[in-house]
């Protein structure tokens, strides 16, 4: 078999006369679950977006890979789990990609790749964006996209707004509190660990899919993995 092509793009920008949102959901999606669909979900809705791209980190930067789920699996969870919505698709944009996956990179591309009327938003957890200021390169990440930090019911944004703000950088932060990310990847490959239930924390189709590769069945080295996250 010959070498798979590069998975193209969605096609966005055609109409000069309109300017297009296109949302980036950054994740490990380790696995994803209804809190990341419900997530962005709702930044679709309230930043109007036209569409969603969920892009699984190949090679999450700060991550050791030994304890993250191979790229393919989780990629293939979330292909499964975003299927039954046209406005959400998923990517292997930086699955594809060899070494350490940043966001700016990513970002980068994407901006090269799209007309000056799409306008990118990038979606991730407030937890991520808190640290955003040490990312690769978080000078230029402000220059090319909106965060959309998604918060956990509870979670106190004035740490994280301070810490941005401190840094000098002027990124454009807009946080979302999504009452559904109670439901947590850790929490979710705990539980299997230790054989208990995940269902309604994530879809059937995932969970099928974790069951049928017999995914996060090793309570061990994923409790090695936490200190790291
Ligand atoms: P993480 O540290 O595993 O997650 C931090 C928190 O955010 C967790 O509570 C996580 O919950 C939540 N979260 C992650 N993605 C989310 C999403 N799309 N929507 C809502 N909540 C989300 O972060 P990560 O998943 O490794 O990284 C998040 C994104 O930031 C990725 O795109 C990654 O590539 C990027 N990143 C870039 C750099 C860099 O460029 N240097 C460094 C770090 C991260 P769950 O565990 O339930 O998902």
């Amino acid at each position: 078999m010959g070498a798979r092509a590069p998975q193209r793009l969605p096609e966005l920008g055609r109409d000069p006369n309109r300017e297009y949102r296109l949302g980036i959901m950054g994740g490990t999606f380790d696995p994803i679950h209804y809190g990341h669909l419900v997530t962005a979900e709702q930044a679709r809705e309230a930043l109007d977006l036209d569409l969603v791209l969920f892009m699984p980190a190949g090679s999450p930067a700060f991550k050791d890979d030994s304890f993250v789920t191979s790229a393919e699996d989780r990629y293939a969870m979330t292909v499964l789990a975003t299927a039954a919505n046209a406005d959400f698709i998923a990517s292997r944009f930086e699955i594809d990609r060899a070494g350490t996956t940043y966001t700016v990179d990513t970002l980068r591309a994407l901006r090269a790749h799209y007309p000056d009327n799409v306008h990118l938003y990038f979606v991730t957890g407030a937890d991520a964006i808190h640290d955003i200021v040490s990312w690769h390169d978080a000078k230029h990440i402000a220059t090319l996209a909106t965060l959309i930090a998604a918060t956990r019911p509870g979670y106190d944004i004035n740490q994280s707004c301070q810490r941005v703000e401190e840094s000098g950088i002027a990124f454009d932060v807009r946080y979302i509190e999504i009452p559904a990310l109670a439901i947590s990847s850790t929490n979710i490959r705990d539980r299997v660990a230790h054989g208990k239930s995940v269902r309604y924390l994530t879809s059937e189709s995932v969970i099928g899919y974790i069951r049928k590769n017999g995914l996060y069945r090793d309570p061990v080295s994923r409790s090695q993995a936490e200190p790291g996250e």
